[in-house]
């Protein structure tokens, strides 16, 4: 050791530390290669996604009942934000709105518009029995805006509807982007194609949802046993939520198979006496008002 210590120079440990990277990053490489965390198809930019978003989420505030409770807002918002900072894909300046609400809706849903806005319904955090499940629910979400799947669908809606020069006219014009793409036949209500995701989509925020939850030091499987539970245990309330996030099928052993990739097994944290103060909170508070009909 001492030998080793006199004997290295600056230049000689510079040299053994590229060497080093260069030799560890083809296992970098091939560790999110194999995650493929790289988005698909999309017409539009990041910015984009952020402004459409904001639009869309103007119209789901105006539509659906919010939850006005500082304590529970605050929980799901923190941790969706502390979450959403360990989220793949937001180098280049990216920067995505990450805006959590709660709806006062009994149904276990939870839905992303593009650019960062997150709606969790207050039936899907009752029905987590801890922590780890409704951060699972957000990595999913956090998922599906990382790989921008709201205006993939757009994007791959609008290359089999519009001709290309109306394409072309919308794509330059991003200030009245939205209003455009109303005329285009999208809408941004509760029934947008913003929402609906192919189930290859689903995958891929599942593997975005279980890295966030191995990275934030949770139990990495609470995602998609979360998923299995409900579906199960809560068929008439989770109609809404398994047609916007169709199961893709294996998603238990797809997870199973993906956590060892991730990493080696850590002491995974499951739950929190926050968790659990607002989901009891909840259970206390009077019940959801009964949805409005959909337009
Ligand atoms: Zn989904």
């Amino acid at each position: 050791m001492r030998l080793l210590r006199f004997n290295l120079g600056t230049r000689q440990l510079a040299a053994m530390l590229i060497l080093g990277l260069v030799a560890l990053s083809p296992v970098l490489l091939y560790a999110v290669e194999r995650l493929n965390f790289r988005p698909g198809f999309n017409l539009f930019s990041p910015d984009q996604d952020v402004e459409m978003g904001r639009k869309a989420s103007a119209e789901v505030n105006s539509n659906l009942p919010l939850l006005q409770d500082a304590q529970v807002e605050g929980y799901v918002s923190s941790l969706g934000k502390k979450l959403a900072a360990i989220a793949p894909n937001q180098s280049g300046g990216v920067k995505y709105a990450w805006t959590f609400k709660v709806v006062n809706s009994s149904e276990i849903n939870a839905f992303a518009l593009p650019g960062g806005f997150i709606y969790v319904n207050r039936g899907a955090i009752e029905a987590a029995q801890d922590e780890a499940q409704i951060a699972g629910v957000l990595a999913h979400e956090e998922g599906h805006v990382v790989m921008r799947h709201g205006t993939h669908q757009a994007s791959e809606m609008m290359l089999a509807q519009a001709p290309l020069s109306l394409l072309a006219g919308v794509l330059g014009q991003s200030s009245s982007l939205a209003s455009q793409l109303v005329q285009l036949g999208l809408s941004f209500g509760v029934n947008s194609i913003l929402l609906r995701n192919s189930r290859s989509a689903e995958s891929q925020a599942d593997e975005v949802g279980t890295y966030i939850l191995y990275r934030a030091g949770y139990d990495p499987h609470a995602m998609a046993q979360f998923f299995g539970i409900i579906q199960k245990k809560y068929p008439q309330r989770t109609i809404q939520f398994f047609s916007d996030h169709p199961n893709p099928g294996n998603r238990i052993r797809n997870v199973d198979e993906e956590v060892p990739r991730l990493g080696p097994r850590k002491d995974w944290k499951e739950d929190s006496p926050e968790f659990q103060a607002v989901n009891q909170k909840l259970q206390h508070m009077p019940p959801a008002p009964k949805p409005k009909p959909q337009k």
